[in-house]
């Protein structure tokens, strides 16, 4: 029987999603019913986690806490993830931990808001780097990762070490300048590290004044860069492009990510990668009743980079417009920034600023970054009742 109550289920409590959830906390219509499917009860940010990896942070410090802030929303928590997702039906498969019981295989909705961001595929990784999935330390999911480097860092302290981090963009120079800066400590055996690139730049998309000043850091941290391509894993070396091989204790892969495969077949149009494909206001272009934000999709009119940045500034336009949907009020364009303030840590207390072709670095830019950081934690932090 139709009660009038519709059924916004959001998945995943990614960076946009937050903020929906305080929005729904300040005013949450009586006839909206919201559930939120995620598999944690914190959301990791991940700008903050090459802090962590440095020892600038503990693990929760990177972490919202999700239980007050959806009890805030009114809404209800189930722990899984999207597995499968029918658009035509209005479904979503639900998977669980083996050991979970009672929670719903199948959630249906009136309104879906995806904000689950971008993954590894781990049968593409096999394809393309074959035992990469088995035996590197994988960025993502971040949750998985955080657990796992307190044990490098303890297989440190007893020898020495040598790391690879396969992938030079952003996180990955970010995280090996972090892992420098913790083994690097004062009483830690000697390590090893190593950058590959892939082939191409250090930090390709960055400017050519960018890109120099990331190279001096690397090279101030010993680090050894190889502009070469990882193309298998095994236990103790990586296999090389160029038919090298490479002696590796810790190889961890910060390559860029995939859309996640559970989209393929949801019925919804996807960009050529995969990802949902949104328009100006963020909603899907085949589905009308379904909006996503972050990683997991693609502007159709505005193809803009993938980063937390964008994820976080589509927050506010995603809450107005389902506010708008649910209301079957007119929906307001989102507008994302042409340019971002990019703030690169370097692992020591000094980060490298940019924005646009203008660029600069010192401590004043990490003091920055961590300031912008604590605050983006603080806004959505709520006291436990
Ligand atoms: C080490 C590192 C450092 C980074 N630093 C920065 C930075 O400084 N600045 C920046 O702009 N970008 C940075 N990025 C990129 C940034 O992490 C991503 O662009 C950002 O996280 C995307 O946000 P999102 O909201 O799309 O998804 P996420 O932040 O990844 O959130 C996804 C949410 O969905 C949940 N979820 C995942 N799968 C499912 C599923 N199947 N079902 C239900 N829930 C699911 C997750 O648990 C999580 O709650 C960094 C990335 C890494 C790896």
């Amino acid at each position: 029987m139709d009660h009038g109550i519709k059924k916004l289920l959001l998945l995943g409590a990614g960076h946009a999603h937050v903020h929906v959830l305080s929005r729904l906390a300040q005013h949450h219509p009586a006839d909206l019913d919201v559930t939120v499917l995620t598999p944690y009860d914190f959301q990791t940010y991940s700008g903050m986690t090459p802090g962590f990896v440095a020892g600038h942070y503990t693990e929760t410090d990177c972490q919202i806490p999700l239980a007050p802030l959806i009890r805030a929303a009114g809404a209800r928590w189930v722990a899984g993830r999207c597995i499968g997702l029918d658009a035509q039906a209005r479904k979503v498969r639900v998977g669980t931990h083996p050991n979970q019981t009672g929670t719903p295989s199948v959630l249906t909705y009136d309104l879906l808001s995806v904000d689950t961001g971008a993954v590894i595929d781990r049968e593409r990784l096999e394809e393309e780097m074959p035992g990469a999935a088995q035996h590197a330390l994988m960025v993502r999911p971040i949750e998985a990762f955080a657990r796992l480097w307190p044990d490098v860092v303890a297989l440190a302290r007893r020898q020495s070490v040598s790391v690879a981090v396969i992938g030079a963009g952003a996180a990955g120079i970010e995280l090996l300048l972090a892992i420098c800066h913790r083994l690097q400590a004062k009483g830690m055996p000697v390590s090893r590290f190593t950058l590959l690139t892939g082939g191409g730049a250090v930090g390709a998309n960055y400017p050519p004044g960018v890109q120099r000043r990331i190279l001096r850091q690397l090279r101030k941290r010993g680090v050894t860069v190889l502009n070469d391509a990882c193309v298998g894993v095994e236990p103790g070396r990586l296999h090389l492009g160029s038919g090298a091989t490479l002696a590796c204790d810790v190889p961890v892969l910060a390559i860029g990510t995939h859309a996640p495969p559970w989209l393929r077949g949801s019925g919804l149009e996807l960009s050529g990668s995969g990802h949902l494909l949104v328009n100006a206001f963020q909603q899907s272009t085949s589905h009308p009743e379904v909006f996503a934000a972050g990683d997991v999709c693609t502007r159709a009119d505005r193809p803009h980079p993938k980063s937390g940045v964008y994820a976080v500034r589509a927050g506010p336009a995603l809450a107005t417009n389902l506010f708008a949907a649910h209301e079957g009020q007119a929906l307001t364009p989102h507008h994302p920034p042409e340019r971002t303030l990019n703030l690169l840590s370097c692992g020591t207390g000094h980060a490298i600023a940019s924005w646009g072709p203008l660029h600069a670095e010192g401590g004043w830019a990490w003091r920055w970054k961590d300031r912008i950081d604590r605050a983006f934690m603080a806004r959505y932090t709520l006291a436990p009742a």
